[in-house]
């Protein structure tokens, strides 16, 4: 399943040693509060941080692409201290005041996206760090904040099948002991929030995307989820705007078709966003 360029990416990674294959994850991440709330969604994400180094590989690095960086053509973090970036308002001040302290890893940025021809990914040593898609997660996954991590931005201007392909060329990564993590959600409508619905409840609308897409993931006709905006009215109300999906393409891509997959948090939080979350290998 390596492409062309994907192995080229894996093989200028010399400073990352060989290791056994890594999983793929997409995250659903929902509200930010979810970072520093007890409930379901992390400790479901604690429990899966815990896996590393027992059921799956401890990770050399962990790519993450947030739904919440949007650039005009690709960016990589490159900087040796990327900053926690508290990217939301209206949210407590003990929300505001966490940080993730993790590393970068500038040199193996650079490598990444020397190996990837199509698209340039550009090297952002500046501006960027880690938006809360990413530190909400990695947080409650890995609290140590000690895997150096990189984050890919997203060029919405392009259709999602450019998303997808370029997902296909993370794949050769997780032979070199990178962790991809796509961190978005599978349903998005910020317009419809009902918070005072519990997690079994959910409009009829995003309870049919959501299934539809899981009946895709299941099937591993992953290069199929590009065309999400087929579904017409469905699509529309679960994503009015679709950066929360997006992050789904690059994880589908770094799987591969028909690999083993399992759900966990397959449930909603405040009736219009889908928590469903994927672990591929
Ligand atoms: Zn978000």
């Amino acid at each position: 399943m390596l492409d062309h360029a994907g192995a080229a990416a894996a093989a200028g990674l010399n400073t990352l040693g060989r290791s056994p294959r890594m999983p793929v994850l997409f995250v659903g991440h929902g509200s930010p509060m979810n970072a520093i709330e007890d409930n379901e969604f992390r400790q479901a994400w604690q429990a899966l941080g815990q896996e590393f180094g027992t059921t799956y590989p401890r990770p050399q690095l962990i790519l993450c692409i947030s739904a919440h960086w949007l650039t005009r053509g690709w960016q990589l973090t490159a900087m040796a201290q990327p900053k926690t970036i508290h990217d939301f308002g209206g949210f407590p001040q003990a929300l505001f005041d966490q940080q993730y302290p993790a590393p970068g890893a500038p040199a193996i940025a650079s490598q990444i996206a020397d190996g990837i021809a199509q698209p340039r990914l550009g090297l952002d040593t500046q501006e960027w760090g880690l938006d809360h898609g990413t530190w909400s997660v990695l947080k409650p996954m890995f609290p140590e904040a000690d895997i150096p991590v990189v984050q890919l931005s997203m060029d919405y201007g392009r259709p999602p099948a450019e998303h997808f392909a370029l997902g296909r060329q993370l794949n050769a990564l997780r032979e070199r002991g990178v962790l991809v993590v796509g961190s978005g959600n599978i349903v998005h409508n910020l317009r419809a929030l009902r918070r005072e619905a519990g997690a079994g409840q959910a409009y009829p609308w995003a309870i049919e995307f959501d299934a539809r897409t899981a009946a895709l993931l299941e099937q591993g006709t992953l290069a199929e989820l590009a065309e999400f905006q087929q579904l017409g009215e469905v699509a529309q109300l679960a994503h009015p705007t679709y950066d929360h999906y997006l992050p789904l393409l690059y994880a589908a891509g770094a799987a591969d078709p028909g690999e083993k997959l399992r759900f966990f948090n397959d449930r909603f939080q405040a009736a219009s966003i889908a928590m469903r979350s994927v672990v591929w290998g």
